[in-house]
């Protein structure tokens, strides 16, 4: 009997068949890069935080791709210099910082590492946090504000000032350049940031911020205030994915084996409550800010970072989601699509 091919179908086996074509010919990254770039630069979904004054008045068609191998090689689209806030994404890096002092049993232990499910600045998260069983670990974790708060305030130093030159540091190591504060958004932030600090005192409360939650949210609001680029960003992921090594400047920045828990807790909490659905279509751990950038790490490969300010209803930039979803799996940069072990 003769098959009946529909129009629809005949569309879509061309299609698929073009699609194998492709796939036998994988992309470079320029070209993977580029694509991603042409595909989302038009694209107008989100809009800018505003609830930090300052990040409402950041150009939103600012949009910014970057990716670097773990061998330090580049490739950029779009405008990789402007700079915008970090953001959340500098919670990362302060939660590196005191894992490298104090190991990863530290955070495991004050803060936890795992998924609160809720809104990255709920105090109903804080309230009814559930605890670990004899040792009163919270079930929280350092990506979320009341975390990430708590994970400042056990940055070592004898003044705020020695512990700032700390985070600042760890920050311009990972990003192989001295970076500096963006000083309307610090304001900005300052300003109207009372329920971080309700958050801190919160956290204070319940003994999970030892002393002096004024100094550790007054911190923790400048970190957020640190100007990067898609570049430096793109730095920074790829310091993790080379083990703790910035591939750049090949200056080592955490110890190789501290490397896997940071990444586990950004695949855990890295986009807030819409981190579950990121792993399960790019198994890429990452982590987003408000300021409009995410990282990306795909371990062994390379680090991408995109920055465009208009977010998703979750707080998460949406080109950037899609253009690096895109990108990381033209090139095969999903850890858990694994290789056989030797190949
Ligand atoms: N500084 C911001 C805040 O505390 C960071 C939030 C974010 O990037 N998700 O609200």
């Amino acid at each position: 009997m003769k098959r009946h091919v529909t129009p629809v179908a005949a569309a879509t086996i061309a299609a698929f068949a073009a699609a194998m074509t492709l796939g036998a010919q994988a992309p470079s990254p320029q070209q993977a890069v580029d694509a991603a770039y042409a595909k989302y630069k038009t694209l107008q979904e989100g809009k800018n935080a505003d609830y930090i004054p300052a990040l409402a008045k950041v150009d939103p068609n600012l949009f910014g791709v970057a990716l670097v191998t773990v061998d330090g090689k580049v490739f950029t689209a779009g405008d990789v210099r402007t700079e915008v806030s970090i953001q959340s994404i500098s919670k990362v890096f302060t939660m590196a910082q005191v894992i490298q002092e104090q190991g990863l049993d530290a955070i495991e232990k004050r803060i936890g590492v795992d998924a609160t499910g809720a809104r990255f600045n709920s105090i109903i998260a804080v309230e009814s946090v559930k605890v670990v069983q004899g040792t009163g670990a919270p079930e929280m974790n350092p990506l979320v504000n009341p975390g990430a708060i708590s994970a400042t305030s056990m940055v070592k130093g004898a003044s705020s000032d020695e512990v700032w030159k700390k985070i600042i540091g760890f920050h311009n190591d990972s990003a192989g350049r001295q970076l500096t504060v963006l000083q309307d958004v610090y304001k900005s932030e300052s300003d109207t940031n009372q329920r971080n600090q309700a958050i801190g005192a919160l956290m204070l409360a319940y003994g999970y911020i030892k002393n002096n939650w004024q100094q550790a949210v007054d911190l923790y609001t400048r970190q957020c205030s640190i100007g990067v680029n898609a570049q430096d960003l793109a730095n920074m992921a790829a310091t993790l994915a080379a083990g703790g090594t910035n591939p750049v400047t090949k200056k080592k920045v955490l110890d190789t084996d501290k490397v896997p828990g940071v990444l586990a807790v950004m695949a855990t909490a890295g986009l807030y409550d819409d981190s579950g659905k990121w792993l399960y279509h790019t198994g890429l751990p990452a982590k987003s800010g408000v300021g409009g950038g995410i990282i990306a790490v795909s371990p062994g490969k390379f680090g991408i970072a995109v920055v465009s300010p208009p977010l998703d209803d979750a707080g998460n930039s949406i080109r950037a989601q899609r253009a690096i979803a895109d990108i990381s799996n033209a090139l095969g940069g999903n850890p858990y699509a694994g290789k056989k072990v030797g190949s």
